[in-house]
């Protein structure tokens, strides 16, 4: 299915068949340094991930290429703007990575990355260094061959992505005066299943609690003062099992009151993809696959209906053997995926109102918001996005097909809402690249012709004006 690039860019060519074992090596490089950005102990490898990529966007010939402070760890910014016609493109990718647990099903090192089979394997090499990096090469190669780009970037590599972004926020805020822009893409999202390239038109929001369920201030013996207390544990059970109903419904109070229904045409589209439903099953690796609510289709579940999961339970005694006691206190965390036009914060009033109504007597209940993220949905419609559509074509060989993600992005919504720039997601990663997970991978082709996309993109936008890019010209 992907074929190699059809670029009329001789120079490029070659650049690109001269530099392949040099590029190979500096993507490992980058996957080596375990900027995970949800543990403290890592913060100096963030410092040292940031520092690492500024060096490289200095080498290439990117301009104020900057290590930039936050309470949290740095945002890396550098800029090329000398394409005075041409439109202004700010590249999004993120460079922190997901913890490693459980790292026992590691088949080896996270952070030693090998080759094998066509793929990099690695923590970071899909989400989302590799993206990272095809950017800089991309760029790497233009400025190599030509001297100049056919338009101006600005990049923004965020370091918090997979811990919440707090910072994001702030740092796009006191810095809009310089990332004025056209439009914004963000390298974060990947093909559909079969590995057929994709745009990716939306992105579920998010509301992640924890419920704290407290009984008496120790554990206590479940033979002395079992039948005279309510066990947190059990508890927690009964308030979890009220959360959604046997057919997956969620029932708390007003949780689709927002929701914007999917048109006629929106569920069409849907069900014209290619989806085949028994290798997603292979691949997913469960007895059987459930539609997470009556009426929906399983792609529909996945990605434009909201979603209720609990995705960790703890408390009492979990050591070898047996123990006898009720538990002192137990916990889960719970999360939303959420589609437009839900309100995380107002849901999740509803949400703590209703664990506390549904709760056992005996017990404290708490719950707390522990983040928030808006949903976004884009215009497939937009130049740019029809830009990426036509390079994707261009290098992969087969026209793309648009896509609805489950996942989230929590600062895409604010390109849109802070700076005001429409946003295309135009992502390169295998749907099986195991991204969070143990033995994460990237399909170097995929790598590879998707840096040959960005090229070809880059040159079709370099045409447009920048006014045809904001407003919806077109060069086709
Ligand atoms: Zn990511």
């Amino acid at each position: 299915m992907i074929t190699t690039d059809t670029s009329a860019d001789a120079a490029l060519k070659a650049f690109f068949d001269r530099t392949a074992d040099a590029r190979l090596e500096s993507y490992l490089e980058l996957l080596r340094i375990p900027s995970v950005s949800a543990l403290s102990e890592h913060a100096p490898d963030m410092v040292r991930a940031a520092r690492w990529i500024v060096a490289e966007l200095d080498r290439i010939g990117l301009e104020h290429a900057e290590v930039c402070e936050t309470a949290g760890h740095p945002v890396v910014y550098a800029d090329w703007l000398h394409a005075p016609d041409a439109p202004t493109i700010l590249v999004y990718c993120h460079y922190d990575v997901q913890p490693v647990d459980p790292i026992d099903l590691w088949e080896t090192a996270p952070f030693d990355p090998f080759v094998r089979d066509g793929r990099m394997v690695g923590r970071g090499a899909a989400d989302d260094k590799g993206q990272l990096h095809m950017h800089l090469k991309a760029a790497e190669a233009l400025l190599a061959t030509r001297g100049k780009l056919p338009l101006n970037l600005r990049f923004v590599f965020e370091g918090e992505e997979e811990s919440t972004s707090a910072n994001l926020p702030g740092w796009l805020k006191s810095n809009r005066h310089r990332l004025a822009a056209d439009a914004v893409i963000i390298s974060d999202t990947g093909f559909f299943e079969g590995n057929i390239p994709a745009i990716t038109t939306s992105l579920r929001g998010m509301l992640y609690t924890q419920i704290d369920v407290v009984g008496a201030p120790v554990d206590l013996h479940s033979g002395s003062f079992g039948g005279t207390v309510q066990n947190p544990a059990n508890a927690l059970a009964r308030i979890i099992t009220e959360l959604k109903a046997a057919d997956g419904t969620v029932r708390v109070p007003g949780f689709y009151d927002d929701v914007v229904a999917p048109t006629a045409e929106e569920r069409y589209e849907i069900s014209c993809l290619p989806f085949d439903e028994a290798a997603y099953q292979e691949i997913v690796g469960v007895p059987a696959l459930v539609a997470g609510e009556p009426g929906y289709s399983l792609l529909e579940c996945g990605a434009i209906r909201p979603t209720l999961d609990v995705n960790g339970i703890w408390g009492g005694f979990t050591g070898e053997g047996s123990k006898t006691i009720i538990p002192a206190h137990a916990h889960a965390k719970v999360s939303c995926r959420l589609v437009p036009d839900q309100d995380g914060d107002k849901l999740y009033v509803a949400f703590r109102d209703y664990v506390r109504s549904v709760a056992p007597k005996g017990v404290t209940v708490e719950v707390q918001n522990l983040g928030t993220a808006k949903a976004l949905r884009t215009d497939p419609a937009n130049p740019v996005s029809k830009a990426a559509a036509r390079a994707l074509k261009a290098t992969f060989g087969v026209d793309p097909v648009f896509i609805r993600s489950g996942g989230s992005i929590p600062v895409a919504p604010l390109f849109e809402s802070m700076l005001g720039l429409p946003v295309v997601m135009l992502g390169f990663t295998n749907p099986d690249d195991n991204a969070h997970a143990p033995n994460e991978t990237m399909v170097l082709l995929n790598y590879e012709t998707g840096l040959r996309t960005i090229c070809r993109l880059w040159d079709d936008l370099g045409t447009m004006s920048s006014l045809e890019a904001r407003m919806g010209g077109t060069t086709a």
